[in-house]
């Protein structure tokens, strides 16, 4: 438990953008055996199984394929997840100065309280691309020796006004932009602190201004998981949602031996803004994947394809509200999630009446039931939240589309969505049983 832990918050210090994710899985797999498709594509002899292949997007999405026994059209055995989370983006335009301050404007990412961002330690990553196609990477705010930024949020001393607002307007898009300078050049009149800005950009990454047409900069809060609770039993960091599902869905597949049916692990960019983009759920990046790895497999052809991924079975693996005691309200304690009570297993999600939902089949569910058990995995049904006071949905609806089986599943967070997100250790254990569990042994 305590390796498997241990990694976890390493990993989530190393991965906290989708492409951070999508490099370290990627590096967690080769270490593994696991070899690039164009590896493949180039040799002759196809796959077999026992075969690890991997298929990366852009450095935003990624299948990972450990070949079974049986043959591909009976289907395979999916582990979904996301490896985006909510942040500030950095816009294309970003670089001001007002009065003696230059800022980066940014525009939110995925579903946040804006006020959680405000007077917080935030720290930027992601790449700049030049002209030229030279990819620059950059992360400042996470060695104890780099500097951080901030949002700046009102003094209480100002803000009867303010405090009079609803929680969704104390601050607003346009006020999270970032504080990043506040020393001007010598000798300049105008945006003197923001020519000072980009000198020190210039020096330090030979960029121009106009590079942040051509950047992806991701604001996250800043600082390394932590582990929670006198007792130790928690884990508190960023981006839990969904980086403990892909991360457990990875240590699931990477350790087991070859498997009857084809195992997969698929890790998406894109679904808390709706699956959307070439790199997220809707996009066909894992359709042409499975297509080009059952190709190599003998499994030739458009009605392959589609057997494979009908006959497939898999779980969208996405956290879940935990049951928190501070909101009871907003739960129906018979069949919510609670943290330390094992993997969570929810038959549909959607708001009001089930609206956007995979609903599961009762036989999968019985079948799901029975491996669970026989591996001895804690388990847990849940809805997120009770019926009528909100919602969420995730990549299922999407899998289901190829007319495979599929169950959301995952692990019970506290605070999701929020700049600091709440796990417990021994979920974490339990989600990679179950996971591998699934993996071998569901039929
Ligand atoms: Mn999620
Ligand atoms: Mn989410």
């Amino acid at each position: 438990m305590f390796d498997v832990i241990k990694t976890y918050k390493e990993c989530l210090d190393a991965g906290k953008t989708e492409r951070e994710c999508v490099r370290l899985a990627t590096s967690m797999a080769e270490e593994a055996g696991y070899k690039p498709l164009e590896d493949f594509l180039n040799g002759e002899k196809g796959l077999k199984a026992g075969d690890k292949v991997y298929v990366t997007y852009n450095e935003k999405a990624m299948a990972l394929f450990h070949m079974g026994k049986e043959s591909l059209e009976k289907g395979m055995n999916i582990l979904g997840a996301h490896v985006d989370s909510p942040r500030l983006d950095v816009k294309q335009n970003p670089l001001y100065e007002s009065d003696g301050l230059a800022y980066l404007d940014t525009h939110y990412y995925g579903g946040i309280k804006k006020y959680q961002w405000v007077t917080v330690p935030l720290a930027l990553h992601g790449v700049i691309v030049k002209k030229d196609g030279t990819k620059i990477d950059v992360v400042i705010g996470e060695k104890e020796d780099e500097p951080v930024f901030a949002v700046s949020d009102l003094l209480v001393h100002l803000s009867g006004q303010q405090l009079e607002k609803t929680a969704a307007k104390v601050i607003e898009g346009e006020k999270l932009d970032l504080i990043i300078a506040n020393t001007p050049v010598e000798g300049e009149e105008k945006d003197a602190v923001k020519q000072n800005v980009l000198n020190i950009l210039k020096e330090t990454y030979d960029v121009e201004e106009a590079d942040f047409l051509s950047a992806e900069l991701e604001i996250v809060p800043a600082g390394k998981a932590r582990d929670m609770g006198l007792d130790r039993s928690m884990i508190m960091a960023y981006g839990q949602d969904d980086r403990i599902c892909a991360f457990t869905s990875l240590m699931a597949i990477l350790d087991i031996e070859t498997p009857d049916r084809t195992a997969v692990c698929l890790l998406v960019d894109k679904e808390e803004i709706g699956s959307c983009g070439a790199s997220g759920m809707e996009s066909r990046f894992f359709e042409n994947a499975v297509a080009e790895v059952a190709d190599l497999a003998g499994c030739k052809g458009d009605l392959a394809l589609r057997r494979i991924l009908a006959n497939s079975k898999a779980l969208s693996s996405d956290v879940n509200a935990a049951y928190d005691p501070m909101f009871p309200e907003v739960f129906e304690k018979k069949n919510s999630s609670y943290l330390s009570k094992g993997l969570v297993f929810s038959k549909f999600t959607g708001a009001r009446g089930k609206s956007g939902s995979n609903d599961a089949n009762a036989e999968y569910l019985a079948e799901l039931r029975n491996v669970m058990d026989a591996n001895d995995v804690k388990y847990q049904m849940a809805e997120l939240g009770a019926v009528d006071i909100g919602g969420g949905g995730t990549i299922a609806y999407l899998l289901a589309k190829y007319g495979m089986e599929v169950i959301d599943s995952g692990l019970a967070i506290l605070c999701m969505h929020a700049t600091m997100e709440i796990s417990s250790k021994a979920d974490i254990c339990e989600a990679v049983k179950g996971y591998t569990a699934f993996l071998t042994d569901i039929k």
